[in-house]
């Protein structure tokens, strides 16, 4: 490919609306053009580059027993109903964007394709004998995320793989599960990033086991924990610690005392002399229901303490045993709403009375109760007594009425202390979450009763896999975890082109004709060369060389009469002149010894 017919437009100034390095150098290089919110053309620099990471992921996963599949984006409500998830996913903040067709019925653009995939199994597979398949696609996905930002990072429109596995028993499925982990580790390893794999939220996937491949990097939107023996990893939505011990409280007899202005744990602690592990934190929430019922919710947890809201809904869904479509804290004016009187946020106890709800408009007049491990464990606590400016100390739990049941529904923080060993301590670090692996079990073929018929002839739903790498992201995750100030520094297996071949002044004919020798040697040997060809000075072409991040530049000047010209590598920028035979040489030896 010769630059002049790249349609190559690179840009001096960074686009505004570019935060993040990655996204900047992307939109300065050429690579992709934002047409709307979250909406992005990938240019022809960059359909090179998803295209080798596309093949990358094709290799490995047909090489682990996969098949490639292609499957319709267009997906009719029914299925989604079917599963339950269309609700979910098209109300609300749902992530589904969706149209009707000219016969009035409902479609949804798919965001993830369990539903399809598994009505399609459902159909075809009905015999333990035709299991364990594991079926792939790369294609074109669609969210309507909420906040889309950091270009192909959180984008409206992107690229995913998705698998989906199909499995006879249980056993089954954990092996493929441990097939596609290697499977990732290898893909990730080949694209030249750095990924850690943590434990992972299941999220409203649902499922068992789950764990994330992530990219390190400062600019990560994820949280990651992990035990300095590398032992432990998990999402901080996940994570899970021991909590720090409380400063123990002497006073063993309830008392109340009066605290004026002292509506935070922060005032509480400085006016009364107290440590935020003394006192029992109440947080009152309200959550919205499946069924569209609003359910309050009373949260204690020890003062200390931060609440984990990904744990709070998966609790909360276990034991109401309904989805959660959304949860914000009760503030004043969703209390004036409901016709609710004031409560003295501040000083509330655990033992709000549900009668406080008792002429709510359209909320359920109960609280649902939770209360972390940390607050159960909780002894002599101060709390609040449910009177403005007033708290009680000396309290247990076997001063209130009714039992309590402990949950952990705590973030884990960087400092906290490991489950596995109490000597190691949590470190933290920010990663980008380029793949996910779940083990589904048996909840979509449940719900859309897919069923094979097993080896003692009964009719049993499958065991599923799921298995989702974002290409795009990763894309541009490796750009986020390699560039420096000059541009990009692409790992070679995914680079756009191996090579740069840079004609420092066309008007050369000497120069002129190497640089063209050079090129179509290279390309006689399979090597992806560019050929900076234009008419521009050679200051720009270099600059331009170095910001679109090509691993290999030759560049050929002055001394191309004689056949001496100057072969660069990006990464390091060392620079080598040498005569034309040694520099093809040890680039040929380089590239293909990257390849294996
Ligand atoms: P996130 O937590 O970042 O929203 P997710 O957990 O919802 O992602 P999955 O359903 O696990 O995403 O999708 C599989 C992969 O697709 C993710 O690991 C990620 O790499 C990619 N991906 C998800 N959402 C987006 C998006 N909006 N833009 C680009 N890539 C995405
Ligand atoms: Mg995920």
């Amino acid at each position: 490919m010769r630059v002049s017919r790249l349609m190559l437009v690179t840009l001096r100034d960074t686009p505004s609306d570019a935060e993040i390095a990655s996204h900047q150098l992307l939109a300065r290089g050429g690579f992709i053009r934002r047409v709307a919110s979250g909406i992005y053309a990938y240019m022809p620099l960059m359909s090179r580059v998803l295209q080798k990471i596309t093949s990358i992921v094709q290799q490995e996963m047909n090489s682990a027993g996969a098949l490639q599949t292609l499957l319709p984006q267009l997906h009719p409500a029914e299925i989604w109903e079917r599963s339950g998830r269309w609700q979910e996913y098209t109300a609300g903040e749902g992530l589904m964007f969706n149209l009707k067709d000219r016969q009035g019925r409902n479609l949804g653009l798919g965001p993830t394709h369990e539903e399809v995939i598994t009505t399609l199994a459902g159909e075809i597979l009905h015999s333990y004998r035709q299991l364990p398949v594991n079926l792939y696609q790369i294609q074109t996905k669609f969210r309507d995320e909420i906040r889309p930002r950091f270009g192909l990072m959180r984008s409206r429109e992107f690229i995913m793989k998705d698998a989906y596995s199909f499995h006879a028993t249980e056993e089954g499925l954990k092996s493929t599960y441990s097939d596609m982990d290697a499977t990732y580790k290898q893909i990730f390893d080949r694209c030249g990033i750095k990924t850690v794999a943590v434990e992972a939220d299941s999220g409203s996937i649902g499922g068992a086991a789950s764990q994330e491949f992530m990219v390190t990097a400062e600019t990560g939107e994820d949280l990651i924990l992990k035990s300095s023996d590398g032992i432990y990893a998990a999402n901080q939505e996940k994570a899970i610690s021991v909590a720090p011990p409380p400063k123990p409280s002497k006073e063993r007899t309830p008392f109340s005392f009066d605290t004026p202005n002292q509506e935070n744990i922060n005032s509480l602690c400085v006016k009364q002399e107290l440590f935020p592990s003394q006192i029992l934190k109440v947080i009152l929430m309200i959550a919205l229901l499946e069924n569209n019922v609003e359910q309050p919710i009373l949260v204690c947890i020890r003062g200390d303490q931060e609440l984990n809201e990904v744990k709070l809904v998966n609790i909360l869904s276990k034991e109401l045993n309904k989805k959660i479509l959304d949860i914000s804290i009760i503030t004043d004016e969703a209390l004036k709403d409901q016709d609710l009187s004031d409560l003295p946020f501040g000083s509330i106890g655990p033992d709000l009375a549900d009668l406080v709800l008792a002429n709510s408009r359209s909320w359920n007049k109960y609280f649902h109760r939770v209360v972390d491990h940390t607050a159960l464990e909780m002894e002599n606590f101060v709390c609040g007594s449910n009177q403005e400016d007033r708290h009680l100390g000396g309290m247990n739990w076997t001063n209130f009425e009714g039992t309590f049941k402990g949950v952990d529904i705590r973030k884990a923080k960087a400092g906290d202390r490991c489950i596995h060993d109490e000597n190691q301590k949590l470190e933290e670090q920010r990663g980008i979450e380029v793949g996910h692996i779940f083990q589904l079990g048996r909840k979509y073929s449940k719900a859309l009763q897919t069923n094979f018929t097993n080896e003692k002839g009964i009719q049993e739903p499958f065991w599923m896999g799921c298995y989702g790498i974002g290409i795009s992201r990763l894309a541009q995750a490796a750009v986020e975890q390699n560039h420096d100030d000059s541009g990009i520094t692409w790992p070679i297996s995914i680079a756009p082109f191996e090579v740069i071949i840079v004609i420092a002044n066309m008007k050369d004919n000497h120069q002129v004709k190497l640089g063209e020798k050079i090129y179509s040697e290279l390309k006689t040997k399979g090597i992806d060369a560019l050929l900076d060809d234009r008419s521009e000075r050679a200051g720009v072409k270099f600059k331009d060389a170095d910001l679109i991040g090509i691993p290999w530049r030759i560049v050929v000047g002055r001394d191309a009469a004689s056949g001496q010209i100057e072969l660069v590598e990006r990464s390091n920028k060392q620079i080598i002149s040498t005569n034309t035979e040694a520099a093809l040489t040890k680039l040929l030896t380089e590239i293909f010894d990257k390849r294996r």
